[in-house]
């Protein structure tokens, strides 16, 4: 079971099942939702997800895709999307123990700030995981 939250602690959540798709997205929109250059998400089943206490508010940053966040302290904890209504993206870096949920690779790194540079090794994609080009 992995487990994490927000920074006043107001939000918990809870993921079973085996993270998945781990990756560090690099995408635009990414960027101007947490003010960080880039965000790592790991992806697990909907059923798979709780909060264990507290609220998320929402904020729809395309048409397509729903964010969730804490409204008092802000911490970025979600992503749904249409593409895949199944499933949910989490913040890897909210999780209490990120190690947990290492990246496989870089996401959308067209659209990276130049200097943040990868120095990890890991497969980048200009656009989304199997999307190349
Ligand atoms: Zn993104």
């Amino acid at each position: 079971m992995l487990t994490g939250g927000c920074h006043c602690g107001a939000v918990r959540y809870e993921a079973a099942g085996v993270p998945d798709h781990a990756t560090i997205c690099h995408c635009t929109d990414c960027r101007r939702v947490s003010g960080a250059p880039a965000l790592a998400w790991f992806t697990v089943a909907r059923k798979d997800f709780r909060l264990a206490r507290g609220t998320l508010r929402t904020y729809a940053s395309s048409p397509e895709a729903e964010r969730g966040f804490y409204g008092a302290c802000g911490t970025a904890l979600t992503f749904t999307g249409q593409e895949a209504p199944g499933e949910i993206d989490v913040t890897a870096a909210s999780l209490d123990d990120p190690s947990a949920a290492p990246p496989a690779d870089h996401v959308w790194t067209a659209s990276r700030v130049p200097w943040d540079i990868p120095g990890d090794g890991l497969p980048q994609h200009p656009r989304s995981r199997g999307e190349e080009g």
